[in-house]
Protein backbone atom coordinates (compact mmCIF):
# COMPACT_ATOMS: atom_id res chain seq x y z
CA UNK A 1 0.00 0.00 0.00
CA UNK A 2 1.21 3.47 -0.95
CA UNK A 3 2.38 5.62 2.31
CA UNK A 4 1.09 9.10 2.98
CA UNK A 5 2.59 11.83 4.87
CA UNK A 6 0.33 14.07 6.86
CA UNK A 7 0.68 18.00 5.36
CA UNK A 8 -0.44 21.02 6.63
CA UNK A 9 -3.01 22.26 4.39
CA UNK A 10 -5.96 25.44 4.66
CA UNK A 11 -9.30 24.48 3.50
CA UNK A 12 -12.97 26.11 2.93
CA UNK A 13 -14.74 23.06 4.68
CA UNK A 14 -18.05 24.55 2.63
CA UNK A 15 -18.93 27.38 0.45
CA UNK A 16 -20.35 29.65 3.21
CA UNK A 17 -17.29 29.04 5.84
CA UNK A 18 -14.05 30.87 5.79
CA UNK A 19 -10.84 28.60 4.75
CA UNK A 20 -9.21 26.97 8.24
CA UNK A 21 -6.40 24.81 9.07
CA UNK A 22 -6.88 21.52 7.67
CA UNK A 23 -4.81 18.32 7.18
CA UNK A 24 -4.61 16.19 4.35
CA UNK A 25 -2.86 13.31 3.51
CA UNK A 26 -0.18 13.06 0.53
CA UNK A 27 0.92 9.87 -1.07
CA UNK A 28 4.66 9.10 -1.70
CA UNK A 29 5.94 9.26 -5.23
CA UNK A 30 4.18 6.26 -7.27
CA UNK A 31 6.72 5.13 -10.44
CA UNK A 32 6.31 8.49 -12.55
CA UNK A 33 5.54 11.02 -9.45
CA UNK A 34 7.38 13.67 -7.79
CA UNK A 35 6.76 14.57 -4.39
CA UNK A 36 7.77 18.33 -3.48
CA UNK A 37 7.51 21.14 -0.98
CA UNK A 38 5.29 24.36 -1.98
CA UNK A 39 7.47 27.00 -0.81
CA UNK A 40 4.42 30.00 -2.66
CA UNK A 41 0.99 29.83 -3.86
CA UNK A 42 -0.63 32.36 -5.56
CA UNK A 43 -4.44 33.26 -4.97
CA UNK A 44 -6.37 33.38 -8.03
CA UNK A 45 -9.81 34.71 -8.50
CA UNK A 46 -10.62 31.27 -9.71
CA UNK A 47 -10.02 30.05 -5.90
CA UNK A 48 -12.60 32.10 -4.74
CA UNK A 49 -15.10 31.10 -6.89
CA UNK A 50 -14.28 27.50 -6.41
CA UNK A 51 -14.07 27.90 -2.61
CA UNK A 52 -17.93 29.81 -2.41
CA UNK A 53 -19.02 27.33 -5.31
CA UNK A 54 -20.39 30.01 -7.52
CA UNK A 55 -19.24 27.76 -10.84
CA UNK A 56 -21.18 25.05 -9.16
CA UNK A 57 -20.19 21.72 -8.52
CA UNK A 58 -17.85 22.34 -5.92
CA UNK A 59 -16.00 19.28 -3.46
CA UNK A 60 -15.69 20.10 -0.20
CA UNK A 61 -13.54 20.53 1.71
CA UNK A 62 -11.91 22.40 -0.77
CA UNK A 63 -7.92 23.16 -0.39
CA UNK A 64 -8.01 25.43 -3.29
CA UNK A 65 -4.60 26.91 -4.87
CA UNK A 66 -3.01 26.26 -8.87
CA UNK A 67 0.01 28.65 -8.87
CA UNK A 68 2.68 26.68 -6.90
CA UNK A 69 6.08 27.02 -6.98
CA UNK A 70 8.35 24.56 -5.08
CA UNK A 71 11.36 22.16 -4.81
CA UNK A 72 10.81 18.26 -5.45
CA UNK A 73 11.89 16.60 -2.27
CA UNK A 74 11.49 12.77 -3.31
CA UNK A 75 11.37 11.15 -6.74
CA UNK A 76 8.75 7.85 -8.20
CA UNK A 77 12.02 5.26 -9.36
CA UNK A 78 10.73 5.86 -13.31
CA UNK A 79 11.22 9.64 -13.05
CA UNK A 80 14.19 10.97 -14.99
CA UNK A 81 13.50 14.10 -15.90
CA UNK A 82 13.10 15.29 -12.54
CA UNK A 83 15.88 14.89 -8.94
CA UNK A 84 15.20 15.83 -5.30
CA UNK A 85 15.85 19.77 -5.17
CA UNK A 86 14.72 20.81 -8.83
CA UNK A 87 13.34 24.20 -8.75
CA UNK A 88 9.62 23.30 -9.97
CA UNK A 89 5.97 24.59 -10.65
CA UNK A 90 2.54 23.13 -11.12
CA UNK A 91 -0.51 25.13 -12.67
CA UNK A 92 -4.28 23.80 -12.33
CA UNK A 93 -3.64 20.86 -13.75
CA UNK A 94 -2.14 17.73 -11.94
CA UNK A 95 -2.96 14.53 -14.87
CA UNK A 96 -4.29 13.73 -18.04
CA UNK A 97 -5.45 11.07 -20.23
CA UNK A 98 -1.62 11.53 -22.21
CA UNK A 99 -2.75 9.50 -25.26
CA UNK A 100 -6.08 11.56 -27.02
CA UNK A 101 -5.43 14.12 -29.50
CA UNK A 102 -5.31 17.09 -26.93
CA UNK A 103 -2.78 15.38 -24.80
CA UNK A 104 -0.50 14.50 -27.95
CA UNK A 105 -1.11 18.43 -29.26
CA UNK A 106 0.65 19.41 -26.14
CA UNK A 107 -2.84 20.82 -24.93
CA UNK A 108 -3.70 18.81 -21.66
CA UNK A 109 -6.33 21.29 -21.09
CA UNK A 110 -8.91 20.17 -23.33
CA UNK A 111 -8.13 16.14 -22.43
CA UNK A 112 -11.15 14.78 -21.80
CA UNK A 113 -10.00 13.61 -18.37
CA UNK A 114 -7.68 16.35 -17.09
CA UNK A 115 -7.52 16.40 -13.51
CA UNK A 116 -7.61 19.53 -11.49
CA UNK A 117 -4.91 20.61 -8.73
CA UNK A 118 -7.68 20.86 -6.98
CA UNK A 119 -11.56 20.61 -6.98
CA UNK A 120 -11.42 17.72 -9.10
CA UNK A 121 -10.48 14.08 -8.46
CA UNK A 122 -6.95 11.96 -8.61
CA UNK A 123 -6.83 9.02 -11.20
CA UNK A 124 -9.11 6.46 -8.95
CA UNK A 125 -12.13 8.81 -9.57
CA UNK A 126 -13.53 9.19 -5.68
CA UNK A 127 -10.19 10.82 -4.15
CA UNK A 128 -10.21 14.35 -3.85
CA UNK A 129 -7.27 16.21 -5.14
CA UNK A 130 -6.34 18.66 -3.35
CA UNK A 131 -4.11 22.15 -4.15
CA UNK A 132 -1.64 24.52 -3.04
CA UNK A 133 -2.61 25.85 -0.07
CA UNK A 134 -0.58 23.61 1.85
CA UNK A 135 3.26 22.30 2.58
CA UNK A 136 3.63 19.25 0.27
CA UNK A 137 2.03 18.31 -3.60
CA UNK A 138 2.61 15.14 -4.98
CA UNK A 139 2.30 15.42 -9.27
CA UNK A 140 2.74 13.60 -12.00
CA UNK A 141 5.82 13.98 -13.69
CA UNK A 142 4.63 15.19 -16.91
CA UNK A 143 2.86 18.01 -14.99
CA UNK A 144 5.92 19.76 -13.61
CA UNK A 145 7.46 22.72 -15.53
CA UNK A 146 10.63 24.32 -14.34
CA UNK A 147 11.13 27.70 -13.04
CA UNK A 148 14.37 29.81 -14.48
CA UNK A 149 16.33 30.64 -12.07
CA UNK A 150 16.09 34.32 -13.14
CA UNK A 151 12.41 34.67 -11.89
CA UNK A 152 12.60 35.31 -8.17
CA UNK A 153 9.95 32.07 -7.08
CA UNK A 154 7.55 34.13 -5.29
CA UNK A 155 6.96 36.49 -7.96
CA UNK A 156 6.82 33.21 -10.54
CA UNK A 157 4.00 31.61 -8.78
CA UNK A 158 1.04 33.68 -10.42
CA UNK A 159 2.85 32.61 -13.85
CA UNK A 160 1.25 29.08 -13.45
CA UNK A 161 -2.04 30.08 -13.79
CA UNK A 162 -2.53 34.14 -14.26
CA UNK A 163 0.80 34.17 -16.87
CA UNK A 164 -0.09 31.34 -18.92
CA UNK A 165 -3.96 32.00 -19.09
CA UNK A 166 -3.30 34.82 -20.79
CA UNK A 167 0.49 34.11 -22.47
CA UNK A 168 -1.77 31.29 -24.31
CA UNK A 169 -4.74 33.06 -25.94
CA UNK A 170 -1.91 36.15 -27.18
CA UNK A 171 -0.08 33.51 -28.87
CA UNK A 172 -2.57 31.48 -30.26
CA UNK A 173 -4.36 34.24 -32.03
CA UNK A 174 -1.42 35.67 -33.34
CA UNK A 175 -0.58 38.69 -31.42
CA UNK A 176 2.59 40.54 -32.88
CA UNK A 177 4.63 43.78 -32.50
CA UNK A 178 2.62 46.88 -33.62
CA UNK A 179 -0.54 45.53 -32.87
CA UNK A 180 -3.52 47.54 -31.00
CA UNK A 181 -4.33 45.25 -28.03
CA UNK A 182 -6.84 45.98 -24.93
CA UNK A 183 -6.40 44.35 -21.74
CA UNK A 184 -9.85 44.46 -19.79
CA UNK A 185 -9.65 44.68 -15.75
CA UNK A 186 -6.00 45.01 -14.28
CA UNK A 187 -6.22 42.03 -11.56
CA UNK A 188 -4.17 39.27 -11.61
CA UNK A 189 -4.62 38.25 -15.24
CA UNK A 190 -4.78 41.54 -16.29
CA UNK A 191 -1.28 42.52 -15.32
CA UNK A 192 -0.05 40.27 -16.71
CA UNK A 193 -1.61 39.98 -19.63
CA UNK A 194 -0.18 44.12 -19.95
CA UNK A 195 3.44 42.52 -19.32
CA UNK A 196 3.05 39.81 -21.60
CA UNK A 197 1.55 41.71 -24.77
CA UNK A 198 4.00 44.49 -24.10
CA UNK A 199 6.81 42.24 -24.36
CA UNK A 200 5.41 40.65 -27.53
CA UNK A 201 5.80 44.28 -28.62
CA UNK A 202 2.09 45.25 -28.99
CA UNK A 203 0.63 48.52 -28.38
CA UNK A 204 -1.48 48.01 -25.33
CA UNK A 205 -4.39 50.03 -23.75
CA UNK A 206 -5.89 48.91 -20.38
CA UNK A 207 -9.58 49.10 -19.67
CA UNK A 208 -10.56 49.27 -16.44
CA UNK A 209 -13.06 50.57 -14.10
CA UNK A 210 -11.00 51.86 -11.64
CA UNK A 211 -9.82 55.63 -12.44
CA UNK A 212 -6.87 55.12 -9.49
CA UNK A 213 -5.01 51.95 -11.18
CA UNK A 214 -3.89 54.39 -14.41
CA UNK A 215 -0.42 54.91 -13.09
CA UNK A 216 -0.05 51.24 -12.30
CA UNK A 217 -0.97 50.43 -16.05
CA UNK A 218 1.49 52.83 -17.06
CA UNK A 219 4.30 51.62 -15.01
CA UNK A 220 3.26 47.91 -15.86
CA UNK A 221 4.07 48.93 -19.60
CA UNK A 222 0.66 50.32 -21.25
CA UNK A 223 0.66 52.99 -23.49
CA UNK A 224 -2.65 53.92 -22.44
CA UNK A 225 -5.42 53.76 -20.13
CA UNK A 226 -9.36 54.07 -20.57
CA UNK A 227 -11.72 54.44 -17.93
CA UNK A 228 -14.46 52.34 -18.87
CA UNK A 229 -17.42 54.32 -16.38
CA UNK A 230 -16.53 57.52 -18.63
CA UNK A 231 -19.63 58.26 -20.13
CA UNK A 232 -17.62 58.54 -23.49
CA UNK A 233 -15.10 55.58 -23.35
CA UNK A 234 -17.19 53.29 -25.65
CA UNK A 235 -17.85 55.78 -28.45
CA UNK A 236 -14.17 57.57 -28.07
CA UNK A 237 -12.66 54.10 -28.72
CA UNK A 238 -15.14 52.55 -31.04
CA UNK A 239 -13.58 50.26 -33.90
CA UNK A 240 -9.72 50.79 -32.20
CA UNK A 241 -8.55 47.37 -31.16
CA UNK A 242 -7.47 44.44 -33.14
CA UNK A 243 -7.25 41.97 -29.77
CA UNK A 244 -9.40 42.44 -26.68
CA UNK A 245 -8.34 40.38 -23.66
CA UNK A 246 -11.16 40.65 -21.29
CA UNK A 247 -10.06 39.18 -17.33
CA UNK A 248 -13.31 40.81 -15.51
CA UNK A 249 -14.03 38.04 -12.84
CA UNK A 250 -17.88 39.80 -12.60
CA UNK A 251 -20.99 40.07 -14.95
CA UNK A 252 -20.47 43.11 -17.72
CA UNK A 253 -21.67 43.70 -20.96
CA UNK A 254 -19.37 42.32 -23.90
CA UNK A 255 -21.69 43.83 -26.44
CA UNK A 256 -20.13 47.14 -25.66
CA UNK A 257 -16.71 46.05 -25.85
CA UNK A 258 -17.07 44.37 -28.92
CA UNK A 259 -17.73 47.52 -30.15
CA UNK A 260 -14.75 48.70 -29.67
CA UNK A 261 -12.79 46.23 -32.08
CA UNK A 262 -11.72 46.98 -35.55
CA UNK A 263 -13.10 45.17 -38.61
CA UNK A 264 -12.06 41.52 -38.21
CA UNK A 265 -10.94 41.68 -34.53
CA UNK A 266 -11.29 39.25 -31.90
CA UNK A 267 -12.17 39.55 -28.29
CA UNK A 268 -11.32 36.95 -26.15
CA UNK A 269 -12.86 36.05 -23.05
CA UNK A 270 -10.87 34.30 -19.86
CA UNK A 271 -12.35 36.31 -17.34
CA UNK A 272 -14.96 33.67 -15.94
CA UNK A 273 -18.76 35.58 -14.26
CA UNK A 274 -20.73 33.07 -13.26
CA UNK A 275 -23.32 34.77 -14.62
CA UNK A 276 -24.37 34.81 -18.17
CA UNK A 277 -24.75 37.77 -20.11
CA UNK A 278 -26.34 37.80 -23.34
CA UNK A 279 -24.45 38.28 -26.35
CA UNK A 280 -26.58 40.60 -29.45
CA UNK A 281 -25.33 39.73 -33.20
CA UNK A 282 -25.12 43.16 -34.27
CA UNK A 283 -21.84 43.69 -32.68
CA UNK A 284 -20.30 40.51 -34.37
CA UNK A 285 -22.20 41.04 -37.55
CA UNK A 286 -21.18 44.88 -37.88
CA UNK A 287 -17.54 44.47 -38.55
CA UNK A 288 -17.29 40.53 -38.92
CA UNK A 289 -15.69 40.62 -35.33
CA UNK A 290 -15.19 37.56 -33.40
CA UNK A 291 -15.68 36.51 -29.96
CA UNK A 292 -13.58 33.77 -28.04
CA UNK A 293 -12.95 32.31 -24.94
CA UNK A 294 -10.00 30.52 -24.01
CA UNK A 295 -8.61 28.22 -20.68
CA UNK A 296 -5.71 28.48 -19.09
CA UNK A 297 -2.89 26.53 -21.55
CA UNK A 298 -0.70 23.26 -22.06
CA UNK A 299 2.34 22.49 -20.18
CA UNK A 300 4.57 22.85 -22.97
CA UNK A 301 3.12 26.44 -23.69
CA UNK A 302 3.85 27.24 -19.75
CA UNK A 303 7.40 26.27 -19.88
CA UNK A 304 7.27 28.76 -23.26
CA UNK A 305 6.03 30.97 -21.27
CA UNK A 306 8.34 30.87 -18.45
CA UNK A 307 11.02 30.69 -20.59
CA UNK A 308 9.97 34.00 -22.56
CA UNK A 309 9.22 35.58 -18.97
CA UNK A 310 12.50 34.65 -18.05
CA UNK A 311 14.23 35.96 -21.80
CA UNK A 312 12.40 39.62 -21.34
CA UNK A 313 12.36 40.22 -17.47
CA UNK A 314 8.41 39.69 -17.04
CA UNK A 315 6.83 38.24 -13.45
CA UNK A 316 4.15 39.14 -11.53
CA UNK A 317 4.19 41.98 -8.99
CA UNK A 318 2.54 40.31 -5.99
CA UNK A 319 1.57 41.18 -2.18
CA UNK A 320 3.39 38.28 -0.26
CA UNK A 321 1.12 36.90 2.94
CA UNK A 322 0.86 34.40 5.32
CA UNK A 323 -1.74 32.03 4.96
CA UNK A 324 -3.18 33.15 8.15
CA UNK A 325 -4.28 36.25 6.24
CA UNK A 326 -6.17 34.05 3.36
CA UNK A 327 -9.83 35.20 4.16
CA UNK A 328 -8.75 38.63 4.56
CA UNK A 329 -6.93 38.23 1.23
CA UNK A 330 -10.50 37.10 -0.47
CA UNK A 331 -12.34 40.14 0.55
CA UNK A 332 -9.75 42.35 -0.51
CA UNK A 333 -9.44 41.22 -4.13
CA UNK A 334 -13.45 41.42 -3.75
CA UNK A 335 -12.52 44.99 -3.64
CA UNK A 336 -10.20 44.83 -6.54
CA UNK A 337 -7.39 46.03 -3.22
CA UNK A 338 -4.81 43.98 -4.69
CA UNK A 339 -1.65 45.04 -6.26
CA UNK A 340 -1.53 43.12 -8.15
CA UNK A 341 -1.58 39.32 -6.94
CA UNK A 342 -1.56 38.19 -3.59
CA UNK A 343 1.05 35.24 -3.16
CA UNK A 344 1.16 32.85 0.01
CA UNK A 345 4.57 31.96 1.38
CA UNK A 346 3.93 28.44 2.69
CA UNK A 347 6.75 28.83 5.30
CA UNK A 348 3.79 30.74 7.19
CA UNK A 349 1.79 26.92 7.36
CA UNK A 350 5.03 25.31 8.01
CA UNK A 351 6.20 26.49 10.87
CA UNK A 352 2.62 26.48 13.09
P1 LIG B 1 -8.78 39.72 -10.01
O1 LIG B 1 -7.35 39.84 -9.66
O2 LIG B 1 -9.80 39.87 -8.97
O3 LIG B 1 -9.04 40.77 -11.21
C1 LIG B 1 -10.29 40.95 -11.80
C2 LIG B 1 -10.39 42.37 -12.34
O4 LIG B 1 -11.66 42.50 -12.96
C3 LIG B 1 -10.37 43.44 -11.27
O5 LIG B 1 -9.08 43.81 -10.89
C4 LIG B 1 -11.10 44.58 -11.94
O6 LIG B 1 -10.21 45.31 -12.76
C5 LIG B 1 -12.08 43.86 -12.85
N1 LIG B 1 -13.43 43.87 -12.23
C6 LIG B 1 -13.80 43.29 -11.07
N2 LIG B 1 -15.10 43.53 -10.79
C7 LIG B 1 -15.55 44.26 -11.84
C8 LIG B 1 -16.82 44.80 -12.15
N3 LIG B 1 -17.87 44.64 -11.34
N4 LIG B 1 -16.95 45.48 -13.33
C9 LIG B 1 -15.90 45.65 -14.12
N5 LIG B 1 -14.66 45.16 -13.86
C10 LIG B 1 -14.50 44.48 -12.74
O7 LIG B 1 -9.06 38.30 -10.70
P2 LIG B 1 -8.09 37.35 -11.55
O8 LIG B 1 -7.45 36.38 -10.65
O9 LIG B 1 -7.30 38.18 -12.47
O10 LIG B 1 -9.18 36.51 -12.37
C11 LIG B 1 -10.03 37.16 -13.29
C12 LIG B 1 -11.06 36.21 -13.83
O11 LIG B 1 -10.40 35.24 -14.67
C13 LIG B 1 -11.80 35.38 -12.78
O12 LIG B 1 -13.15 35.26 -13.17
C14 LIG B 1 -11.09 34.03 -12.84
O13 LIG B 1 -11.89 32.97 -12.40
C15 LIG B 1 -10.82 33.94 -14.30
N6 LIG B 1 -9.76 32.98 -14.68
C16 LIG B 1 -9.94 32.29 -15.82
C17 LIG B 1 -8.96 31.43 -16.25
C18 LIG B 1 -9.11 30.70 -17.56
O14 LIG B 1 -8.49 29.67 -17.74
N7 LIG B 1 -9.87 31.23 -18.49
C19 LIG B 1 -7.80 31.24 -15.49
C20 LIG B 1 -7.66 31.99 -14.33
C21 LIG B 1 -8.64 32.86 -13.92
P3 LIG B 1 -10.34 46.93 -12.89
O15 LIG B 1 -10.34 47.44 -11.48
O16 LIG B 1 -9.12 47.32 -13.64
O17 LIG B 1 -11.60 47.23 -13.66
ZN1 LIG C 1 -6.17 30.56 -11.70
Amino acid sequence: MTRTISTPAYAANSPTMPLAPFTIERREPEANEVLMDVLFCGVCHSDLHQARDEWGAGIFPMVPGHEIVGKVTQVGSGVTNWKVGDTVGVGCLVGSCQHCEACDSGEEQFCKSSRGTYNSYEKDGKTPTYGGYSTRLTVDENFLVRIPASIPLDRAAPLLCAGITTYSPLRHFGVKAGDSVAIVGLGGLGHMGVKLAKAMGAKVTVLSHSPGKREDALRLGADDFVVTKDPDAFTQNADRFSFILDTVSAQHDYNAYLGLLKRDGTMVLVGAPPEPTPVGAFPLIMGRRRLAGSPIGGIRETQEMLDFCAEHGVASDIELIPIQQINEAYERMLKNDVRYRFVIDLASLASQ
